[in-house]
């Protein structure tokens, strides 16, 4: 079951990306399993921290989702930190793609995102 709560968000982003596909979910439907992932990839899926240690390093320890850090608060106000930055962002991307779980995780949110805002125009249109 571990298993399962660790990687929901991804079977959620399967479904979605079947609904899309299949056409067979309504706009509305769409609009919340997009929702879902996201958050998911903010705030659940299995990261690494990435925040900037001494030396120009980052930081390897696990963390939950993109928004969080590890369990070192100091790193928590870090991430924070960077993504009130604009300038910092590509930094961060860079360094959450340099891990597996990293790169799934930015395209999901990435793939999340526009789909949640082609679900709501559909949705808008379809009225
Ligand atoms: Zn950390």
């Amino acid at each position: 079951m571990k298993v399962v709560r660790k990687y929901w968000g991804y079977a959620v982003a399967l479904v979605l990306l079947y609904g899309w596909f299949s056409a067979t979910l309504g706009a509305g439907v769409l609009v919340l399993l997009s929702a879902a992932t996201f958050f998911y990839a903010l705030f659940q899926a299995p990261v690494w921290c990435c925040a900037e240690t001494r030396g120009k390093n980052f930081c390897h320890n696990n963390a939950s989702g993109i928004l969080m850090g590890c369990h070192l608060r100091e790193h928590r106000w870090q991430k924070f930190k960077m993504l009130a930055r604009k300038s910092s962002w590509g930094r961060l991307f860079r360094r959450l793609c340099s891990g597996f779980h990293g790169v799934a995780t930015s395209f999901s949110a990435l793939g999340a995102m526009i789909s949640a805002v082609a679900a709501v125009i559909t949705l808008a249109l379809g009225r």
